[in-house]
């Protein structure tokens, strides 16, 4: 069985009084279950990372009340180690800044993320490259910075529906790569998200052919070049998942979980999505 990983990508959506509910809902349904192989990961609006975190914290401490431990009585590093072990939810950003710091109003920095407890970030959305012109030398600085916080990134690529109807796809795929993902540097951790931009929030989703061709391709580009020294590489697919089509993407060969936008608002089918995936 493989392990997967399944990201919520909230976008901008959701408030502070949404996260409470929201967390509680997903560990009440994920409870008594064993999703043990499967890595969950929700990256909410920057705004709301420590809030979210905070959440976190504040179940983990009752679960480990529940368990008879005293969490008063306990050092911050044995606090930190039990926490972190029955830690369910990552946390992840939709965006960093390509700068460091400095003077770029409304910008986040991938420390200032590192620091709200993020280990993730997503970078390179499609939405992001449409409405904000991001190119890929502004998503390779990006990628560089976040592995300089220590952060992992979950890299967005994909074609449009003009390339794909071009049959242009695949070409598209390995420029995008090639032009953002940096070169001769060692990377521990790096995940793919195939996301072609037709299947974002449509309903439209790949055959599975399509999207097993993507994932192959990536994986050999990636595999087969000896610039990139990627040791940990996970190939997701993201497009109008669902608790319906999850399952059967995810158990395709090289395609290690999914990106979810639209289904991870409703926690009822994000728990439903988690769950059907760890089967796979
Ligand atoms: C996304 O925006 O990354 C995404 C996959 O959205 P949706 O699931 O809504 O298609």
């Amino acid at each position: 069985m493989k392990s997967n990983i399944i990201i919520a990508n909230w976008k901008m959506n959701h408030s502070f009084d949404d996260v409470e509910p929201w967390i509680t809902k997903f560990n009440q349904k994920i409870e008594n279950s064993n999703l043990n192989s499967t890595e969950i990961i929700v990256c909410p609006p920057a705004i709301l990372l420590d809030y979210f975190d905070e959440i976190l914290l504040e179940e983990e401490f009752k679960i480990l009340e529940k368990k008879g431990e005293d969490v008063e009585d306990l050092s911050q590093e044995d606090l930190e180690k039990m926490t972190s072990e029955i830690r369910k939810i990552n946390l992840g950003a939709q965006n960093c800044s390509s700068h460091e710091s400095g003077s770029f109003t409304g910008e986040i920095s991938a420390k200032m993320i590192s620091d709200s407890g993020c280990k993730y970030v997503i970078i390179g959305h499609s939405e992001r490259r449409k409405c904000s012109n991001e190119s890929d030398n502004i998503v390779k600085e990006k990628i560089l910075i976040s592995l300089k916080n220590k952060l992992i990134p979950i890299l967005c690529i994909g074609e449009d529906l003009q390339i794909r109807d071009q049959k242009d796809h695949l070409n598209f795929i390995k420029t995008q790569l090639n032009n953002s993902i940096p070169k001769n540097q060692e990377i521990e951790d790096f995940i793919v998200a195939y996301e072609p931009i037709w299947s974002i929030g449509t309903g439209k989703t790949p055959t599975l052919e399509q999207i097993s061709e993507a994932a192959n391709f990536i994986q050999k580009e990636l595999a087969g070049n000896i610039d990139f020294k990627i040791k940990n590489l996970r190939i997701i697919y993201g497009g109008s998942t669902n608790k319906e089509n999850s399952r059967e993407i995810t158990s395709i060969k090289n395609v290690n979980g999914l990106l979810v936008g639209g289904s991870s608002l409703d926690v009822d089918e994000f728990a439903s999505i988690s769950l059907s995936v760890e089967e796979s």
